[in-house]
């Protein structure tokens, strides 16, 4: 039922005034917000439920269900949501990156991201760091270049809804393709990591003395008097020749690395399919580097919603691709949060909170749920049901066995199926 229809019928329990709705509903039993005291717009006034103060109603209009929320919300948690829209960018060269991570999004402690444009020939310089990172493309093409820690190399070419991972301390290299560059989101497997704080090749060549280059590479000082005396990070450079050419030149050594760092999300076959929408899911299971971080691509058609459901093992890292959603949280208080998402937007569920998300626009909602954990693993709500005793369904919830026989006795995802 939408929160609309929902609405009317909660209105239609409600003719005779707000104090005597909310006795009304209880004694009648209708749906609504059955604690006390009571919340949502229903048991508010006009008048009551106005916000006289000053306003700005683009920002308001972007997450519209903080002013205007489910009669069935209640509580409060932590901020869930945020963007990449509210970031500062850090522009050099060649591209820009920007940031959402525990310093503005407190909640996030597994994950941070990252949000960076590499135009044609830009380069994210050589480097390395603390944290493994798992990366999807979102625009364009972009070349990526790694060695592990056998001396194995690897190069390929990522387009959006390609993957790539590297693990911790892995050093590697980003760099935007023609004809317009790349675009992509990484998802750094620490709340707190920074794009900022990253080992970078250029400053500790920088900050060696030339003799020790010297001993170290075994060519003559005189070799590095060029050197950039300030770091890189991000700076414009000439875009490559073909994938072929790097191939032959990087391979010969120890060769390549046993499992690749990119992967193929957006091709591959959907694991759950319905009528209104589809999961694509990466984990160390199909993508064998990738031991820290699985992610699951969801697109949901309008209409559609990715079905009440949890996670038992990892907190849940969202990034908005396409369309519009809203998603509302559960947790014991009870609390119920509900928040929209538009492109760009990020948000972020606690291991075990209950969630759904729902399509509320006219076109494909496009959306990635990412995890710091080597497997995937979900609870359905309606799954559990339909394999628990009905009688202890019946019983618990006030349900007839028609009704319950009716859940769906496999997980769907995406409903309506
Ligand atoms: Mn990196
Ligand atoms: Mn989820």
């Amino acid at each position: 039922m939408s929160q609309f229809s929902r609405r009317k019928i909660l209105a239609a329990g409600a003719a005779g005034g707000a104090l005597t709705a909310t006795a009304a509903a209880h004694a009648a039993g209708v749906f609504g917000n059955p604690d006390m005291p009571p919340q949502g717009q229903m048991n508010s006034t006009p008048g009551a439920f106005a916000e006289p103060g000053p306003q700005d109603p683009v920002m308001a209009s972007q997450v519209a269900s903080f002013g205007n929320p489910p009669p069935t919300d209640v509580g409060g948690l932590p901020a869930f949501w945020s963007s990449f829209n509210l970031a500062p960018k850090r522009v050099q060269g060649g591209g820009w990156a920007r940031q959402v991570n525990t310093e503005m999004f407190p909640i996030s402690k597994d994950i941070a991201g990252v949000n960076m444009r590499l135009g044609a020939g830009g380069i994210r310089e050589l480097h390395w760091h603390q944290q493994a990172e798992w990366a999807v493309m979102v625009y364009g093409s972009c070349r990526v270049t790694a060695v592990d820690q056998n001396g194995h190399a690897f190069v390929d070419d990522v387009k959006a809804g390609d993957l790539w991972y590297f693990p911790a301390g892995v050093p590697h290299s980003l760099q935007g393709l023609g004809p317009d560059g790349c675009e992509f989101v990484i998802a750094f497997d620490n709340g707190a990591s920074s794009e900022n704080n990253t080992l970078l090749v250029s400053e500790w060549i920088a900050h060696t003395p030339p003799e020790v280059l010297a001993k170290n590479f075994g060519v003559p000082e005189s070799a590095f008097a060029n050197i950039p005396l300030q770091q890189r990070w991000i700076f414009q450079g000439k875009v490559p020749g073909p994938l072929a050419n790097d191939v032959n030149e990087i391979m010969p050594g120890a060769g390549p690395v046993p499992n690749p760092f990119v992967f193929r999300l957006s091709s591959m076959k959907p694991n759950k399919q319905t009528k209104s929408g589809m999961v694509q899911i990466q984990d160390s299971t199909n993508f064998k580097a990738a031991t820290t971080v699985a992610s699951a691509l969801v697109t949901v058609k309008p209409g559609g919603m990715r079905e009440m459901h949890w996670h038992p093992t990892a907190d849940e890292w969202q990034y908005f691709i396409k369309g519009t959603g809203r998603m509302t949280l559960f947790n014991v208080g009870p609390k119920a949060i509900t928040a929209d998402f538009n492109p760009g937007d990020v948000g972020y569920v606690p291991k075990n909170f209950g969630h759904y998300v729902e399509n509320t626009g006219t076109d494909d909602l496009v959306f990635m749920e990412i995890f710091k954990t080597n497997k995937y693993e979900e609870i359905s709500l309606t799954d559990w049901l339909a394999h628990t005793p009905s009688a202890m369904v019946q019983q618990t919830l006030n349900l007839s066995p028609e009704t319950i026989a009716k859940f769906s006795r496999t997980v769907q995802d995406v409903v309506p199926a």
